[in-house]
């Protein structure tokens, strides 16, 4: 397996079967090599840094009945909430004291958010923190509105693809929704000029490791500016209510490969890392990721946006969830920045090599 680890690391040039086999026949001691490679790539580019974002769930309501996420249509046990122009504004005047210069919007796909009322909300923050990064997470819609939210001033676009099979896909959603609309969607943001983040859930039923190869081919082909993954964990008002969560194990594995595969890439520890493991968001920065994206969502909507079961940090201030990450990242010897935390280009390394 480290021949086909070194390929990745000097060549970049596996094939979806070199991928396939490296995700299935790993040992411990294939993960350890892959994780001192990773690890190595991060610090060339982003040395003990880690950015972080703050997140935004600002609302539970989704028009969409994905089977894997807890705040699908059909979950009648879902209280559903919505947060005000003024609310998400008092979020980030909290984040930006707190440092915060990235804000992630991230929400159900709700009707009520028509486009006017999302450009409304991205310029008045702009307006008020200029040198904040605004980030959309709300799904997939037409090119024009997305068109409309970049002109108002968002930086960037979060949309996982959440697997890059077809009948996979078929699989994990519904059938109104198809892989090929989310991957439009996936180019029509770049091709606006967003930043641009895809991912998928690790473990996620029916999931197998020709799968995660054909996610791996797919982000080389993508070539987004952020990946965001993290293990599946079943939610009890779902469909998938009895199916096994994805584990930490493969879970920091595909993190390496990502790191690997895009060396400068912005990779999140993300909360059901830490959500399946005490060290999970910690041990993902072990494994390759440069980026924690802690709740600023208001302490009392915390526990409605439950996309799974068991989620952390959902009876805490953002201040005590900012607090705990630096003394997490501290531990094992990194250091939350206060930036924006803009995906560095390959040129921009080279250059300060010279
Ligand atoms: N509506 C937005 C935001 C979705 S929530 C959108 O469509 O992009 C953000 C991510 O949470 C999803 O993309 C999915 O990958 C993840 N997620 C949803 N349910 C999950 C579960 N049960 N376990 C782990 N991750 C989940």
């Amino acid at each position: 397996m480290k021949n086909l680890i070194d390929r990745l690391y000097l060549k970049n040039d596996l094939s979806k079967n070199d991928y396939a086999e490296l995700i299935r026949n790993h040992s411990d001691s294939d993960a350890e090599y892959l994780f001192s490679l990773s690890v190595k790539l991060r610090e060339k580019y982003y040395g003990k840094d880690v950015y972080v974002r703050g997140l935004i769930e600002f609302s539970n309501y989704c028009k969409n009945n994905c089977l894997y996420c807890g705040i699908r249509r059909d979950n009648r046990n879902v209280q559903r909430y919505r947060l005000s122009k003024e609310d998400i504004l008092t979020c980030c005047a909290e984040g930006y004291s707190l440092g915060f210069r990235t804000f992630v919007l991230q929400g159900g796909e709700d009707p009520y958010f028509t486009d006017d009322r999302i450009c409304d909300i991205v310029y008045s923050i702009k307006q008020k923190y200029p040198d904040c990064a605004v980030t959309l997470s709300i799904g997939e819609k037409e090119y024009a509105s997305y068109k409309a939210f970049f002109d108002a001033g968002a930086d960037r676009y979060l949309l996982r693809h959440e697997t890059a099979d077809n009948s996979h896909y078929s699989k994990l959603h519904p059938p109104e929704m198809s892989l090929e609309h989310r991957k439009n969607c996936l180019y029509d943001l770049k091709n606006i000029g967003y930043q641009v983040g895809c991912g998928f859930m690790v473990g996620s039923p029916f999931q197998t490791a020709e799968n995660l190869a054909d996610d791996m081919i797919f982000i080389r082909e993508l070539s987004p500016h952020m990946v965001g993954i993290g293990p599946f964990i079943s939610q009890h008002d779902t469909p998938f209510a009895d199916q096994k969560n994805g584990t930490l194990e493969q879970t920091l594995f595909m993190l390496g490969l990502i790191r690997l595969t895009l060396p400068n890439v912005l990779l999140p520890s993300t909360t059901a890392l830490g959500t399946i493991h005490p060290m999970g968001r910690e041990k993902g920065i072990l494994a390759g990721a440069n980026v924690v994206m802690p709740n600023l969502s208001p302490k009392s909507v915390r526990d409605k946006y439950l996309l799974y079961d068991n989620k952390i940090c959902t009876g805490d201030e953002a201040a005590e969830c900012k607090h705990c990450l630096q003394m997490r990242m501290k531990s094992i010897g990194y250091n939350i920045v206060t930036s924006r935390g803009d995906c560095k280009s390959i040129k921009e390394i080279y250059q300060n090599e010279f």
